[in-house]
C-alpha cells in the first residue's frame, strides 16, 4: 500500500515526482505530500485527500530542486489528515522521510524519544524514523551512521527514502517487506514503489532485497543488512508506456476488462498449443514428485484466492491430489500440516501481499516446495518462492482486478494440465483443457460485445441494497468473485452462496424484489441450481441468469459453451461489468474505491 516516489538527478524534480505519484495513486489516496531539497533545505507540501488536491496547493514556480521525494497515502497509523500524511521530518528538519509499511515497535520508539526530549508532530509510526535519525545524528554527528542506527532500531516493514540538507544531492533509501524499485534514466535515478511510475524515464531496474539499503546520488551504491557495499545487477523490463495508459477508455477498469483476451493470451503464449505437452521455461516437476505428493495448499488473498479456487477444481479433477484453498491471513496462523509431501501454490497480482508472503515463508520454513503466481516481475514474492510462474497480464492499475484474475485462472488450469500430463492421467479432459484454453480469448471478445446489455442490467441494480449471486461447483466460485467486485466498486452489499446452502439459512433474507444472480455453466448440475433458482423466484426474488446452457429465465445472459472447469473466465466478464456500470451509475470513482488500495502490503 502507499505509493513512493524519489528522483536524484539533473532536472527538476517536482513534477517528476508528481506524475509518478498519480501513476501510484491506486496504491493509496488518503492523503499526498513531497519534500525537496531547496537552497540547503527541506521544503515540504502536503495536504489531506488526493493528488489533485496536493498539486493545487504547488507552486511550481517556487519550488525549485533536483531532488525530492514523494508519498500517496493509505493510512495504518493515524486518520488521514495533513498532520499525518508524509513527508514526515524532525524538529531540526535534518531529515525528511516517506515511508510504506508499518513500524511495529514505533511506540516504544516514540515514548523513548519523548523522555529524550523530542517532540512529535503526527499520530504516525513513521514520524519516528526521522526524529529517530536525529537523535542519532545529535549523537554520532554523522548521518550514515544516524541511518543505520535506525534501521537496526526498527522492527516491522518498510520501505524508507530520505533526505537531508546534511548530504546533498542524495537520498538514502531502505527496503524490507515493503516493494521498491530504482531505476537508472538519462537525466537521473528514480525511485519509486513499482514500476509504472517510472518506465516512462527508463528500463534498467535495481531491486533491493529485504535488509538491504542505499546510497543514491549521481551514482548508486548498495549495502547488505549488515551495511557492508554489495554489487548489484541492473535487469531489464520491457513494458511499454502504453500499458499504463488509459487509452480511451474512461477508467482503467473499463480498459482492463476490455484488454482481457489479450491478457489471456500472454498468459498462455509459450505454455499452451494444442497437441503439444504443457511446458513451462526453466520449470519442471518429476513424476515420481508428484506421485509421492499427498496434498496441495493454494493460498492467497481475495480475487486472487477466488483464481486459487477454480485451480482447486482443476487438480482435482485432472490429477487427482486433495488441494485446499485458504485465506492467507488464515493459514498463517493456524500451524497447517506441511512437509516434504506438500506443494504450496502462492497467488499474488502485485507479488507484495504481506499475508501471503508471509504464509509462503512458513510454508518454506516447514519444508514444502513452493511456487508463487504473480503479475510483477521481480516482486518479493518472486523472490521468496522455489519458482515462480508469471501471469504477463500487463500492469493492472484499477484496484478492483479483473484481468489479472482471468490470468491467475488461466495459467493455474494450465498447471494443473502440465500435472495431469507429467502423471500421464485425464488425457482426453487435458486435451479438451488446452483446445479450450486457445479459444477462449476469441470467445472472450464475443461476451465483451455485449457490453451494453449489462450496463442496461446495471440501470436496473443501481438502488439495490443487497444482491445474491449463487452456483454450484465452479459456478459457485464465480458467484464469489462477482459478489466480491461489486462490493469493491459499488458498495453494495452482496452475498454469494453455494445455491443449495441457500435454504440453510440465507434464503431467510429473500424478500419480494431481491435480486439473484445465477451462475449455470456446468451442464451436470444445471437442473439442480435451476431449482434453487424456483426457490428463490417463488418467494418474489428476480432473477438474472448468466449462463452457456439453453435455459429460460425472465433475464439471462448468454455466453457461450465451454468445459466448466474454465467458464468462470467466460462467466466472470459480465459480473465485471455489471459492477463497474453501477459504480459508474453511482458515481463513484471505480478505479480508487474507498478504503482499498492495489497493493495490500501490511497484515
Ligand atoms: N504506516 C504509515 C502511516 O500510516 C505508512 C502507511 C503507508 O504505507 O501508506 O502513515
Amino acid at each position: 500500500m502507499c505509493g513512493i516516489v524519489g528522483y536524484v538527478g539533473k532536472k527538476e524534480a517536482v513534477s517528476k515526482l508528481v506524475k509518478g505519484l498519480k501513476t501510484l495513486e491506486y496504491r493509496g489516496y488518503d492523503s499526498a505530500g513531497i519534500a525537496l531539497l531547496q537552497s540547503e533545505k527541506i521544503v515540504v507540501v502536503k495536504d489531506k485527500g488526493r493528488i489533485a488536491n496536493l498539486e493545487k496547493s504547488l507552486d511550481y514556480n517556487n519550488l525549485k530542486g533536483t531532488i525530492g521525494i514523494a508519498h500517496t497515502r493509505w493510512a495504518t497509523h493515524g486518520v488521514p489528515s495533513k498532520e499525518n500524511a508524509h513527508p514526515h521530518m524532525d524538529q531540526n528538519k535534518h531529515f525528511a522521510v516517506v515511508h510504506n509499511g508499518i513500524i511495529e515497535n514505533y511506540l516504544e520508539l516514540k515514548n523513548q524519544l519523548i523522555k529524550e526530549g523530542f517532540s512529535f508532530q503526527s499520530e504516525t509510526d513513521t514520524e519516528v524514523i526521522p526524529v529517530l535519525m536525529e537523535y542519532y545524528y545529535q549523537k554520532y554527528q554523522d548521518v550514515m551512521q544516524a541511518f543505520q542506527c535506525t534501521l537496526k532500531d526498527l522492527r516491522g516493514s518498510y520501505a524508507i527514502l530520505v533526505i537531508s540538507p546534511l548530504l546533498p544531492n542524495t537520498i538514502l533509501v531502505a527496503k524490507k517487506g515493503s516493494p521498491l524499485v530504482i531505476g537508472k534514466g538519462n537525466d537521473g535515478i528514480y525511485i519509486a514503489s513499482d514500476i509504472p511510475a517510472i518506465i516512462e524515464y527508463t528500463k534498467d531496474f535495481y531491486f533491493l532485497e529485504d535488509g538491504e539499503s542505499a546510497i543514491i546520488s549521481d551514482s548508486l551504491t548498495f549495502y547488505n543488512h549488515d551495511f557492508q557495499k554489495i554489487d548489484k545487477n541492473s535487469k531489464t523490463i520491457e513494458w511499454e508506456i502504453d500499458a499504463i495508459d488509459k487509452n480511451g477508455f474512461d477508467d482503467y477498469m473499463l480498459k482492463e476488462i476490455h484488454e482481457q483476451p489479450e491478457a489471456l493470451k500472454n498468459t498462455l503464449n509459450g505454455i499452451i498449443s494444442f497437441n503439444q505437452p504443457v511446458q513451462f521455461v526453466g520449470f519442471a516437476l518429476n513424476k515420481s514428485y508428484l506421485e509421492n505428493l499427498k496434498h496441495i495448499y493454494i493460498v492467497a488473498c481475495g480475487t486472487a484466492m477466488h483464481a486459487g479456487l477454480v485451480g482447486k477444481l482443476a487438480i482435482e479433477k485432472l490429477c487427482r491430489i486433495p488441494v485446499t484453498v485458504e485465506v492467507a491471513s488464515e493459514f498463517r496462523y493456524r500451524d497447517p500440516i506441511i512437509d516434504q509431501s506438500t506443494l504450496c501454490i502462492f497467488i499474488s497480482q502485485s507479488g507484495e501481499t504481506a499475508d501471503t508472503i508471509a504464509a509462503l515463508k512458513l510454508a518454506h520454513e516447514k519444508g514444502a516446495k513452493t511456487i508463487a503466481i504473480s503479475n510483477v516481475f521481480e516482486s518479493s514474492i518472486t523472490r521468496e518462492a522455489d519458482h515462480t510462474l508469471y501471469t504477463h497480464a500487463g500492469p493492472e492499475i484499477a484496484v478492483a482486478s479483473t484481468k489479472a484474475y482471468i490470468s491467475q485462472v488461466g495459467l493455474i488450469v494450465a498447471f494443473a494440465i502440465y500435472m495431469s500430463e507429467v502423471l500421464e492421467i485425464s488425457v482426453s479432459l487435458s486435451n479438451e483443457l488446452k483446445k479450450g484454453l486457445i479459444d477462449l480469448p476469441n470467445l472472450m471478445g464475443i461476451v465483451i460485445s455485449h457490453e451494453d446489455q449489462y450496463k442496461k442490467i446495471a440501470k436496473k441494480l443501481v438502488n439495490e441494497t443487497d444482491l445474491f449471486y449463487i452456483g454450484r461447483g465452479n459456478d459457485y466460485h464465480i458467484a464469489m468473485e462477482g459478489s466480491l467486485k461489486l462490493k469493491e466498486i459499488s458498495y453494495i452489499h452482496s452475498e454469494a452462496y453455494p445455491a443449495g446452502e441457500l435454504k440453510h439459512g440465507p434464503i431467510a433474507l429473500i424478500d419480494k424484489g431481491t435480486f439473484v444472480f445465477g451462475i449455470i455453466t456446468d451442464p451436470n448440475i444445471a437442473e439442480k441450481t435451476l431449482s434453487n433458482l424456483e426457490e428463490v423466484k417463488s418467494r418474489g426474488a428476480n432473477i438474472i441468469l448468466i449462463t452457456n446452457q439453453n435455459l429460460k429465465v425472465e433475464h439471462v445472459i448468454n455466453i457461450p459453451n465451454i468445459n466448466p472447469i474454465i467458464s468462470p473466465i467466460l462467466a466472470i466478464i459480465p459480473l465485471q461489468f455489471i459492477a463497474y456500470f453501477i459504480a459508474k451509475e453511482k458515481g463513484l470513482d471505480v478505479d480508487k474505491p474507498r478504503n482499498l488500495a492495489k497493493s495490500v502490503t501490511v497484515e
